[in-house]
């Protein structure tokens, strides 16, 4: 109950009033007490100084009849009388002041009998007097009655007033005892009053100004940022505890609120970041779709394996930058992957491998290594390395693969996707342009290139012969007999000859060198930097070869062939398309026709 401050006040309040509404009614009542005795102090002054009346009335009217009868003078007669009646009041009003006190009172009326019987006496002598009686008179004077009657009341009065005197005194002592008491009571009552409200006072500022501090203080610090700042509810009071709570949890909320607003502004600051991110992610993959549609480009419009090589190893450091690599490509017959160019500093083995030895060829998807132990290592990589082999595919079938050196991120990842397909669709232009071109160039039959192909080298390899001063030779050669392969075995027998004998010169002729089906069964080659007699000797291992073929066709022997050779060296005087070389070849070749076939003739200048 006393928990409540409010109480604890109204309580205070109330014993306050109560104390002080004590001390108002006790200092009243003494006083009222005190006033009380005063009154009968002053009672009992108005008795004895009303029986001191009666008494000296009565002396008076004595003397005055005394007066009267010894002198006979009239004139102290009419005093007596007077003074008789103030007696005689003045017993009657001793009667009711005495009223209040039995015992007095019966004094008083005793007395008051006394005095009357006596004023009787008085009466009496002065009426005798007064009718001229004076013996009478003097005899009932001198009888002594009178003065003993009077001697007796005398006696019996200050009996009375001694009573009354001592009363009196009683009554004083009273009324100073009260007058001390009020005093004391004011003296004593009064401070402990004060005193009783100053310390509950002080008592009920130091509950207020204590919990009101507290809070005030973590008021302060919560005004100053430190929200973790909690105030205890055991404050003294129900209401400063409430105001404790009231706090505590405005400073929970407050702090819920500032750690909310806190969050808000990291998912805000991380969505900010998520969206720097993104741009900065679309605007490196626009620099990088243009970056690889200029890859792309270049790729598309080489016209070589070497320069699709150079536009790779270009391209590829900047479009995956830090990463090396090499691409492999299929062969024409498809059973080895073959390198096309490294980069980086990665330089791919010579010889290639086979399409089983790469992960990602045999099952068709990415296949990377992304720690040592991590993943299955293709055949075609020689280390424990984290790399990532990716599929090269146009229209299902693989073309290729492109090995990179590294992990591939996700950004890498999309870089990288776009480029094997911009490669791929390269690989395939080009091996559909080289096949185009090939059928432009070559025979079909044979494979070797075509006549048309072999003038047009043959111009330039004789402008080059004369820039730089190397000798240039061509041979024109003949199948011996051919046309009896048609005639006995078919036409498609002939072609399988051919084939044989085209095969034949191309194996056994270096790399440089051309070799064409001129038309028919007559074949030319140009071999540049080499002369006729220089040549000779190739040219008849060549011969020599062809005569050894064995020639079989639909399961039949077809037998043996051979054929003519006629070769010439070219001379800086001939004209400059190469005509005249072929002539002089052709000579030779007609020449060996002549001399028996399955033979080589040189152009000697000296024999035309
Ligand atoms: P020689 O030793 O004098 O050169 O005699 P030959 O029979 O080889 O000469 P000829 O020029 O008389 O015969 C060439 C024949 O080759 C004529 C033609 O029918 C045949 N021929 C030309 N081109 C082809 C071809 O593409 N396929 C086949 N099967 N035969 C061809
Ligand atoms: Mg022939
Ligand atoms: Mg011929």
């Amino acid at each position: 109950m006393f928990n409540s401050l409010s109480t604890r006040i109204a309580a205070f309040g109330a014993l306050v009033f109560v104390a002080v509404l004590s001390l108002i009614w006790m200092l009243v009542d003494a006083s009222i007490q005190t006033r009380d005795s005063f009154r009968w102090v002053s009672h009992s002054a108005e008795v004895i100084e009303t029986m001191d009346d009666a008494l000296s009335a009565l002396r008076e009217a004595e003397s005055g009849q005394r007066g009267f009868v010894l002198t006979r003078n009239a004139s102290f007669a009419d005093p007596a009388d007077a003074r008789v009646a103030v007696a005689r009041d003045a017993m009657v009003r001793l009667d009711r002041l005495t009223a209040d006190n039995p015992t007095q009172n019966m004094r008083a009326r005793e007395l008051r009998s006394l005095m009357d019987r006596r004023m009787a006496m008085l009466s009496g002598t002065l009426a005798d007097a007064r009718m001229g009686d004076y013996d009478k008179a003097r005899t009932a004077i001198a009888s002594g009655a009178g003065r003993d009657l009077m001697t007796m009341l005398t006696l019996r009065i200050d009996s009375f007033l001694a009573e009354e005197r001592a009363l009196r005194l009683t009554r004083i002592d009273a009324a100073d005892r009260r007058l001390g008491w009020v005093r004391q009571l004011a003296l004593v009552g009064g401070p402990i009053v004060a005193l009783a409200i100053l310390s509950v006072s002080l008592l009920l500022i130091w509950g207020i100004r204590r919990p009101a501090g507290v809070i005030s203080r973590a008021m302060t610090a919560l005004g100053e940022g430190d929200r973790s700042t909690r105030v205890t509810t055991a404050m003294g009071s129900r209401e400063f505890a409430r105001l404790a709570s009231g706090y505590n949890a405005m400073a929970d909320q407050l702090q819920a609120a500032v750690a909310d607003q806190g969050r808000s502004e990291q998912e805000l600051k991380a969505a900010h970041g998520e969206l720097l991110r993104n741009s900065n992610i679309l605007r490196e993959r626009g620099e990088v779709i243009e970056l690889l549609g200029g890859m792309a480009h270049r790729m598309q419009a080489a016209r070589t394996d070497e320069e699709l090589a150079q536009v790779i190893r270009v391209f590829m450091p900047r479009v995956l930058p830090g990463i090396p690599g090499a691409l492999y490509a299929h062969n024409n017959s498809r059973n080895l992957l073959v390198p096309i160019t490294g980069w980086s500093g990665f330089t791919p083995a010579e010889d290639g491998f086979a399409p089983d030895q790469c992960w990602a060829l045999r099952r068709g998807q990415s296949h990377c290594v992304t720690q040592p132990g991590g993943d299955i290592v293709c055949g075609h990589v020689d280390r424990q390395a984290i790399y990532h082999c990716e599929p090269l595919l146009a229209g299902g079938e693989v073309i290729g693969t492109l090995y990179l050196e590294g992990v591939i991120g996700e950004e890498s990842g999309f870089r990288l996707t776009v480029m094997a397909e911009n490669i791929s669709s390269a690989l395939v232009n080009h091996r559909l342009q080289r096949g185009l071109r090939e059928q432009t160039i070559r025979d079909p039959l044979t494979g070797l290139f075509n006549r048309r192909y072999m003038e047009e080298a043959l111009t330039i390899e004789i402008a080059r012969a004369r820039r730089s001063a190397v000798p240039l030779s061509a041979v024109m050669c003949d199948v011996d007999h051919f046309k009896r392969f048609n005639d006995e075995f078919g036409h498609e027998a002939g072609d399988v000859v051919l084939q044989a004998v085209a095969h034949e010169m191309r194996s056994r002729f270096r790399d440089g060198d051309i070799v064409c089906r001129y038309g028919g069964e007559e074949f030319a080659v140009i071999a540049p930097g080499t002369t006729a007699q220089a040549l000779a000797g190739r040219v008849e291992d060549v011969r020599k070869g062809i005569a050894e073929i064995v020639l079989r066709h639909g399961g039949r022997a077809l037998g043996s062939t051979s054929m003519s050779f006629g070769i010439a060296t070219w001379d800086e005087n001939m004209a400059g398309d190469g005509a005249a070389l072929l002539q002089l070849a052709d000579a030779a070749l007609y020449r060996a026709k002549r001399e028996g076939r399955n033979r080589t003739v040189i152009d000697m200048p000296q024999a035309a």
